[in-house]
Order: C-alpha cells, then structure tokens, then sequence
C-alpha cells in the first residue's frame, strides 16, 4: 500500500510539473506578444469606426491574421439595405482531423463623444448613416475584443503542433446595429460551418437580456434560432469562395 502511495504521489507530482512548465510556456509567450498588443490596443481606440463604416479595422484585422498564416476572406455579408458594404472577415486555419471551432470578435464602434483625457483617446468624427457627423468611440470594449482576438489567434497559430482541427475566427462588423450578423448569415455564414462542434464569442450587453456586461458567450448573439434557420438557406456571392475552405 504505501509503495502504491509513493507511486502515485510521484505520477502526480509529474503531472503538476508538466502542467506547471506548459502554463510558463504559456506565460512567456503571452509576455512576449504583450507590448504589439497593448500597441494594437491603443491603435485600434483611437481609430474606431462605425458601424457599416468597419473598413480600415476590418482591412488591419485581415491583414493580421493573413500574416499569421490564415486564409481570409473579407466583404463576408449581405446587408438588406444594398447602400451598405459589408465589412465581415473570416479567417481559417486547418489543422488536420478535429473539431471545427469559432470564435468571433465585433469590429464597430459606437457614436460617443470620449472624455478619458487618455493619450490615445479617440478625437474621430464621422458621418453616421443620417448624415449627420458624430463624435465616434470604443466605448463598447469591441477593440479590446479585437485586441484579443489577434492575441488567441497568434498563439493558437505558434500552438500548432498542439492542437487539431478547424479554427474559424470571425470578425462580425454593425453589432452595435445588430444587422451585421444578419447580414453575414445572409451571405451563407452559418450554412457553411454547420458542421462546428462549439462557437465561441465575445459579446455585449446590447444583445444579451441575461447581462449587463461584456463578455464570453455561445451565440452570435444578435440573431435567434429562427432567424438561423431561415437565413441559412440563403445563397451570396462569397459562396462559392468559401464553399472550398469550410469543408
Ligand atoms: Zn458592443
């Protein structure tokens, strides 16, 4: 008995060093990436847009992780008002058998006038779709959500040989208008990742009744099962670019 004591005490004390050494394996690299994100942060705050109006943070978010090695797609979406572009993007990166995961960040702003006295505060006006020129700010946390986005996407990225499957990462524009997610539902978006085992969100309080925060979630939030349902039959004009790489 105090033989098999011994033994087992030694597996877990092997067990803990290992996870020990990989959560500072973890660490390191999240020190490492941690001053280009911080800089990504304070890039992206002073610099937001709004919705339907996503298309330099939508054009910076592509062009990140297209040079982290994913294969993108930008003007995901559909919009039912034909003036507006969409500016969704989504980035995949196969990776062998395994599950498909996605995960999804919102690229807009919002119409606020930023009174933080921060160094990078936003100074951005611009015309809202009335015409009528607004104060523009992140007040909604979407470039920290980007922020981190770009952050999961690198180290998932140098975790390579850790990991299998399908990573789709998401970049939703108009969630503070709730129609981007509409929009890209209507260009096939859920059509071509039925086959996804878990999605994953950051989202906000303007779409979740159950909250008053900011935060992970399970949904895209902003369009129910029905809507899922109906809008998933439609067809777009990025079909068939996507049609290739989600299967
Ligand atoms: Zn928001």
């Amino acid at each position: 008995m105090r033989n098999r004591i011994r033994l087992i005490t030694l597996v877990f004390i092997a067990l803990s060093a290992t996870a020990i050494h990989a959560q500072q394996s973890l660490d390191a690299m999240i020190d490492r990436n941690l001053a280009s994100l911080v800089a990504t942060y304070k890039t992206l705050h002073a610099a937001p847009e709004l919705s339907h109006h996503e298309e330099k943070t939508s054009s910076f978010f592509a062009g990140q992780l297209r040079a982290m090695g994913y294969d993108v797609t930008e003007h995901i979406g559909k919009y039912e008002n034909p003036a507006f572009v969409s500016y969704g993007v989504v980035a995949i990166m196969k990776n062998g058998a395994g599950p498909v995961v996605l995960i999804r960040t919102e690229l807009d702003a919002l119409p606020v006038n930023e009174k933080t006295g921060l160094p990078y505060a936003s100074i951005v006006k611009a015309k809202n779709d009335a015409g009528d020129e607004v104060s523009v700010m992140h007040a909604c946390g979407h470039d920290i959500h980007i922020t981190s986005m770009l952050g999961t996407a690198k180290m998932l990225s140098d975790l390579k040989d850790q990991w299998h499957g399908t990573l789709i990462i998401l970049g939703q524009p108009a969630e503070e208008t709730v129609d981007g997610a509409r929009a890209m539902m209507r260009d096939g978006l859920y059509q071509k990742h039925k086959n996804s085992r878990r999605g994953r969100t950051w989202r906000c309080s303007g779409n979740d009744k159950r909250s008053n925060r900011c935060g992970r979630g399970n949904s895209f939030g902003a369009a129910n099962n029905r809507e899922q349902r109906k809008l998933s039959a439609g067809s777009g004009s990025n079909h068939s670019r996507l049609d290739s790489r989600w299967q």
